[in-house]
């Protein structure tokens, strides 16, 4: 059966290639992370799945590049219309398949898929603009053209929001995309391509290809007919994307792994820093942003710590489904156990485990307990590698100059969070951190207007407003002049 049933949604398990389903002889199993519920098989596509998506979307291009950012405006609004119309449904699949909560995909999630439609097509409209200039009476006109065909790759963590970031901005430069969902989570997207036929988006200029990484993800990003290759996921996945993409030289975008810093000051105010220490649990700790080294002043570590696991202790795990849960189960069981295996090491280091440590025996399955290690070893491994689970670990400083190098001591530089209580030592101190995003007394503030990326191994480029249209599109000047014209 290729259409499976999801709480009561339809979604058709095959690819989606030129406005049609396509099914592969190979199939793979779809389970939920919230309790192991057999989904359905999902077709597991290869290299002629690739080469099919990456020509429909080559032979779709001209027209849907020549429509403009008003034509193509339309259908992208039409689109979020659709989102909006389906909320509920989508909120429910994504719960389903990645196990994340179900009240932030109704009420956050799915409602910034929809405005990350919105929000790029109207800013190809109405903001892509630089001003024209002169250089000795010539006049330089800037405009971003279409580029061809966009390969996104995306992970399973917030599998709908992190495809729609590159998706809207793809679509509305006048690109025409394949996408390669995470194979952990293949619903959402496939359930998106029927809405794209709903809205109207004609056949080929939006392809969804369903699979392993190694298999049809490795084809696809080394197709020679791509214009460009945005991917979200770690770096190891970056490296093997980026030796491929070497061979045809086409452009990436990576958005990588991180091991923030959540850094509390001195003077920082003690309960919010508790607040914004604790949500770094949030979607049991798999999040690319996450501070999960949380750097606090030696002189505030003790009541820091005693407000933290307070807070932490009433963090309610469970099923996403129940409105009152907080954080739900990991994504699947090879994470899990690779969570497992960081905690064991460290544990078999002699770290100093003073919250969680182990799976929630409880609820068993792939429900991990919220941990915090405390003075970890410089240097281990647990301090200095993504986990990618509710795994957070306490050091303290003594100085804000040990806070900043600390905070900077990692091969990452995706995010940090700063708290304190001061504005000038917050300016000091964020300006010496080495990062894509600073958050100073807030936490996960994103403004589709910013640039988002990370620096050093967190990736390359920089995605939100005009910086992903300097990605998606060809950037052109045309130098006129003022001689030669015969009119
Ligand atoms: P994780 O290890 O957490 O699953 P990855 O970075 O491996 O993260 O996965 C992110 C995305 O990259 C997924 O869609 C995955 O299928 C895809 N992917 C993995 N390996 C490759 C590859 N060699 N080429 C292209 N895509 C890949």
């Amino acid at each position: 059966m290729s259409t499976i049933e999801v709480a009561g949604a339809k979604v058709d398990t095959r690819h989606w290639i030129n406005g049609e389903r396509v099914g592969s002889v190979e199939t793979f199993t779809n389970t939920s992370p919230i309790d192991g519920t057999f989904l359905g098989e999902i077709s597991r596509g290869g290299q002629a799945e690739a080469e099919a998506a990456v020509a429909a979307a080559k032979t779709a291009f001209p027209a849907w590049a020549a429509l403009g950012p008003k034509g193509r405006g339309e259908i992208l609004h039409r689109i979020a219309d659709l989102v909006e119309a389906n909320i509920e449904t989508l909120a429910m699949l994504e719960t389903m398949d990645n196990g994340s909560l179900l009240r932030s995909h109704r009420r956050g999630v799915m409602p910034r898929v929809a405005l990350n439609m919105r929000f790029f097509a109207d800013w190809a409209i109405n903001e892509l603009h630089h001003e024209a200039f002169e250089t000795r009476g010539h006049t330089n006109n800037i405009s971003w053209d279409p580029s061809g065909v966009a390969a996104l790759i995306t992970p399973w963590n917030a599998p709908l929001m992190l495809a729609t970031w590159k998706i809207g901005p793809a679509l509305a430069a006048g690109d025409t995309v394949v996408l390669k969902p995470a194979e952990w989570t293949p619903l959402s997207a496939s359930f998106f391509a029927d809405l794209t036929k709903q809205a109207g988006l004609p056949d080929g200029v939006f392809n969804v290809i369903q699979g392993f990484g190694r298999e049809v993800g490795a084809a696809l990003v080394a197709n020679p007919d791509l214009s460009r290759i945005s991917f979200t996921g770690s770096v190891p996945t970056a490296k093997v994307i980026a030796r491929s993409a070497a061979e045809n030289l086409t452009p990436v975008s990576f958005e990588l792994g991180g091991k923030s810093p959540c850094i509390v000051l001195e003077d920082a105010d003690l309960d919010l820093a508790v607040t914004l220490a604790v949500e770094q649990y949030d979607n049991a700790g798999q999040v690319c942003l996450s501070g999960t080294r949380i750097l606090v002043h030696e002189n505030i570590a003790d009541a820091f710590a005693e407000k933290f696991r307070e807070k932490a202790l009433q963090i309610k795990q469970g099923d996403p489904r129940d409105e009152a849960t907080d954080i739900g189960p990991q994504i699947h069981q090879v994470h899990f156990d690779r969570i497992k295996g960081f905690v064991d090491r460290a544990k078999a280091e002699g770290q100093d485990f003073v919250m969680g440590g182990e799976p929630n025996e409880e609820l068993g399955g792939l429900y991990f307990k919220p941990t915090l290690v405390k003075n970890p070893t410089p240097g281990s491994e647990i301090v200095t590698a993504e986990v990618f689970g509710p795994v957070l670990c306490m050091q303290t400083f003594a100085s804000d100059e040990e806070a900043v190098a600390m905070a900077n001591g990692t091969e990452f530089g995706l995010a940090a969070i700063l708290v304190s209580g001061n504005r000038e030592r917050a300016s000091k101190v964020s300006k010496q951190l080495v990062a894509g995003t600073i958050w100073v007394n807030c936490f996960f503030v994103r403004d589709l207007k910013a640039p988002f990326g990370g620096s050093r191994k967190s990736g390359i480029g920089r995605e939100g407003g005009t910086w992903s249209f300097d990605f998606y599109a060809d950037v052109k000047n045309t130098v006129v002049s003022p001689t030669g014209w015969k009119e």
